[in-house]
């Protein structure tokens, strides 16, 4: 078997602009390589502020990179994607070439069984695929911002660090969140409580997870506009879970995922304050860390006219814990959510500080269920240039957090969330018209003042 020869060059380098510019899209539908000397048998992979260069021998890399780059050699690329640094526990034997926390370039070849990413020993926290070629895996986007519309300034002005901070001591209250410990019914009972009181239709909706049963807590507000109205939904796990002791030892999930359990009643409460043209649905989901049992019962059971509707599934999943220098932000989607990749991208330059990264390569959270069904869907996840290592441990405390982060993340969420709630354009889940101005929606403070409920 031949060896790949690669090298790691920052993603301005000269050298990488080149061999970008000569193949873009994925290997095979480019056609014949651009004119001026692209060698045919270099490809490119970019993974945010780095781009590997590889090809079957060392010449083509060294021609491209120049006599000074530091050219090495692997068995096979592939990509990691990761929770935590779930594969580098599980495969402490596997080379690390380039980490970017949750997504990797290893030489790995020998746990791929097939190039769909089917491999040996695959966990429910990571997953091994050949290494893309001539493809962006995470992107740096520099979105321009937008002007400030007043009426949504004041909205997100409602968001509360305090109030954000109280809500996730009382989601870690319970030792444990896992989807079968009594401690995960008592999460779900105070979070459905704190959301009828605000006004939400709430259900608790049973599911199976395993051998055991659990529940998703989902809260509805109807829209105002006539019917067929767009739904936009809004999701975060409930569950936590302790991968290494067992069911029963301290879960305490502070970053995975009370951070965005409390973040969902965080937007829940600033959401209610207004009238909404379109239907809102937040989704509190159980079962998340043994396999996505509540979102893909979710989506399972949503009929097709339901499916239809939906403009936009916002996923939280870890947004407090400070992993890259700068708060930032992962937006993970597929091509089916790319709009709305975008649209938060421009929320994020517009409201807030966060360094914006992107990648169409779902992995590992609810937002896949909705993918896979063909509904937009994108996880918010905090920038994760350092993998958080204290995911699914004893060590995920809210005192390894930094809630800031998860502020400016809400506050990009909301945002978009106001743009699709408000949007004309039908259930049809199109792109919200951003040339005409919309109306502003109407205040209702006297039954929802801001300052409402924490749960206590
Ligand atoms: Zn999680």
């Amino acid at each position: 078997m031949s060896r790949v020869a690669w090298t790691v060059l920052p993603v301005d380098d000269p050298a990488a602009r080149t061999a970008r510019a000569a193949r873009s899209g994925p290997a095979g539908r480019t056609g014949p390589p651009a004119a001026g000397g692209h060698d045919p048998l270099l490809h490119w992979t970019r993974l945010g502020d780095s781009v590997v260069l590889f090809a079957e021998g060392p010449d083509p890399v060294h021609r491209a990179a120049g006599p000074g780059a530091a050219v090495r050699d692997a068995g096979g690329l592939n990509l990691v994607i990761q929770v935590g640094r779930a594969f580098q526990r599980a495969h402490p034997e596997v080379s690390v070439l380039l980490d970017r926390g949750r997504h990797l370039v290893v030489d790995a070849a020998h746990l791929v069984v097939d190039a769909a990413g089917t491999h040996a020993g695959e966990g429910l926290d990571w997953v091994v695929r050949p290494l893309p070629r001539d493809e962006v895996v995470v992107d740096r986007p520099t979105p321009s911002a937008r002007g400030a519309d007043p009426a949504l300034g004041e909205l997100l002005a409602l968001l509360s660090q305090p109030s954000y901070e109280e809500t996730l001591h009382v989601v870690t209250a319970p030792p444990t969140r896992h989807s079968l410990d009594p401690g995960f019914v008592i999460a779900a009972e105070t979070a459905a409580a704190v959301l009828q009181a605000l006004g939400y239709v709430v259900v608790r909706e049973p599911i199976i997870v395993g051998a055991g049963h659990s529940e998703n807590v989902v809260a509805d507000l109807a829209g105002t506009a006539e019917a067929p109205r767009g739904l936009v939904v809004v999701s975060a796990h409930l569950d936590s879970v302790n991968h290494a002791d067992g069911p029963d030892a301290p879960a305490p999930g502070a970053d995975d995922n009370a951070s965005g359990a409390a973040g969902l009643l965080e937007l829940a409460r600033a959401l209610v304050t207004r009238r909404w043209p379109h239907d809102l649905r937040l989704i509190l989901f159980g079962g998340e860390e043994q396999g996505l049992f509540g979102s893909k019962a979710h989506v399972a059971a949503l009929d097709e006219a339901d499916r239809g509707r939906v403009r936009a599934v916002l996923n939280m999943d870890m947004i407090a814990r400070l992993n890259t220098p700068a708060p930032g932000v992962l937006l993970e989607g597929a091509e089916v959510s790319r709009t709305l990749v975008d649209e938060l991208a421009a929320a994020a330059a517009t409201w807030t500080s966060l360094a914006v990264s992107t990648s169409l390569h779902p992995y590992a959270s609810d937002h896949v269920p909705f993918i896979d069904a063909g509904i937009p869907a994108v996880l918010t996840i905090e920038g994760n240039d350092t993998a958080n290592d204290d995911v699914h441990t004893a060590r995920d405390t809210l005192a390894t957090l930094y809630p800031p982060l998860a502020l400016e993340i809400l506050r990009m969420n909301l945002a978009v969330l106001a743009t699709y709630l408000e949007a004309d354009g039908g259930a049809d889940g199109a792109v919200p018209a951003r040339t005409a101005p919309t109306p502003p929606p109407t205040a209702i403070s006297p039954a929802h003042p801001p300052e409402t409920t924490s749960p206590s």
